[in-house]
C-alpha cells in the first residue's frame, strides 16, 4: 500500500516545487487513495466573465501555503488521507457536448473505485457532467450547493447548457436526490420572483442569504445536516458564494456574502456527510491579481479534506 502526500514543509520549503495541490505527488491512480485533485479547465459554459480556465492553476499556486494540520478540526490531513494531484482531465475549449463527455468519462473511475474526486473548476457548467458520472455509480445523490446564484434557469439564450443551467438540467436527467438536497447562500438581483420559485418546484430546499445571515452559521449547520440526513451527497461548492470583497476574482459577483471566517464554520460543520465528491468552481484569477480568491478556494478544499480524515480516522469511510 503506497501512502501519498505532500513532502515536509521543513525539509523542502512551501514554495519550492512544481505546484501541484498542496504539492502532493502528480501521479495519475485511482490506487491506494483516498482522494484525488482533478483540474477541469472548461470556461465556455459562462454566461458573463469568463477566465475561469485558469482556475486549477492559480489554486494549486495557492494551495502550497497550506500546512497539514487542520486546528479546527485537530487533525493531520496525511496521518489519515492518502491523495495525489492527478493532474487536468482534457475539454475540448468551445464545444460543451464533447467536453461533457470527456469530463463524464474522466470522473468515472474514481467514483467506480470510491475514490473522492476533488474537482478544480473551470466554471459551473462542468457540474453536470460531474453528477452524471457520480450518480452513474451512486444513483441519485444530494446536492450541497453552495453560490449565490441557484443555477436552475431553464436556458440561455435558447440554450440548455450553461453555466446558469446545471442542476435543472440535472434534476430533470435524475442524478440529484432531491429530497436531501440544498442551495445556500442565494442572493442578489433575479429575473423575477420565478427564479426561487423555480429551484423550489425542482424539489430543492433553498437557504437565501438573508436568511442565513439572520439565522446565524451554526443554525445553518443544522439546516444543512437536518436537509442531508445520511444520503450520499456531492458538495459543489461556487466560489462567488464568498462575499466579492474577499472573492473578488469571479465572474458574476454578488454583494451580500460570507466572510472567510462564516464559510469555514460552515465547512466545518459538515463533519458527518457522506461525501462522494466535490468540486470548487468560478475562480477567475486574471480578474484578481492580489489572488485572495484562490487562497480562499485552497483554503475551502484543505478544511473539506479535514473533513474526510476526521471522517477515516472514525471509520466513517
Ligand atoms: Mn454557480
Ligand atoms: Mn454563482
Amino acid at each position: 500500500m503506497v501512502r501519498y502526500a505532500p513532502p515536509s514543509a521543513s525539509a523542502s520549503p512551501r514554495f519550492a516545487g512544481i505546484k501541484t495541490f498542496m504539492r502532493l505527488p502528480y501521479v495519475k491512480t485511482t490506487e491506494d487513495v483516498d482522494f484525488a485533485v482533478v483540474g477541469i479547465p472548461f470556461d465556455t459554459g459562462c454566461c458573463y466573465k469568463n477566465g475561469a480556465r485558469f482556475g486549477p492553476t492559480a489554486i494549486r499556486e495557492a494551495s502550497t501555503l497550506m500546512r497539514n494540520y487542520s486546528m479546527n478540526l485537530e487533525i493531520d490531513l496525511f496521518e489519515y488521507l492518502s491523495g495525489v494531484d492527478y493532474g487536468d482531465l482534457d475539454i475540448t475549449p468551445g464545444y460543451i457536448m464533447e467536453s461533457y463527455r470527456q469530463i463524464e468519462e474522466g470522473l468515472r473511475p474514481f467514483f467506480e473505485a470510491e475514490v473522492t474526486p476533488v474537482v478544480l473548476g473551470g466554471d459551473h457548467s462542468i457540474t453536470l457532467a460531474e453528477l452524471r458520472a457520480a450518480a452513474g455509480r451512486f444513483g441519485p445523490v444530494a446536492l450541497v450547493h453552495f453560490d449565490s446564484h441557484l443555477d436552475t434557469w431553464d436556458d440561455y439564450w435558447g440554450q440548455k447548457y450553461t453555466h446558469g443551467t446545471p442542476f435543472r438540467r440535472a434534476c430533470e436527467e435524475g442524478l440529484i436526490d432531491t429530497a436531501h438536497s440544498i442551495q445556500i447562500g442565494i442572493r442578489g438581483s433575479q429575473y423575477g420572483p420565478e427564479d426561487i420559485q423555480g429551484s423550489r418546484d425542482l424539489g430543492l430546499e433553498v437557504l437565501t442569504a438573508n436568511e442565513l445571515h439572520r439565522i446565524g452559521m451554526a443554525e445553518g449547520v443544522k439546516r444543512i445536516r437536518q436537509r442531508t440526513g445520511n444520503a450520499r451527497a456531492f458538495l459543489s461548492f461556487d466560489i462567488d458564494f464568498v462575499d466579492p470583497s474577499m472573492a473578488p476574482g469571479t465572474g458574476t459577483i454578488e454583494v451580500g456574502g460570507f466572510n472567510g471566517y462564516e464559510t469555514m464554520t460552515l465547512v466545518q460543520g459538515l463533519r458527518d456527510l457522506r461525501l462522494v465528491g466535490m468540486d470548487l468552481v468560478e475562480v477567475l484569477p486574471g480578474i484578481d491579481p492580489s489572488g485572495r480568491t484562490a487562497y480562499m478556494a485552497a483554503n475551502i478544499i484543505h478544511e473539506v479534506l479535514a473533513v474526510l480524515a476526521l471522517q477515516k480516522k472514525n471509520g466513517a469511510r
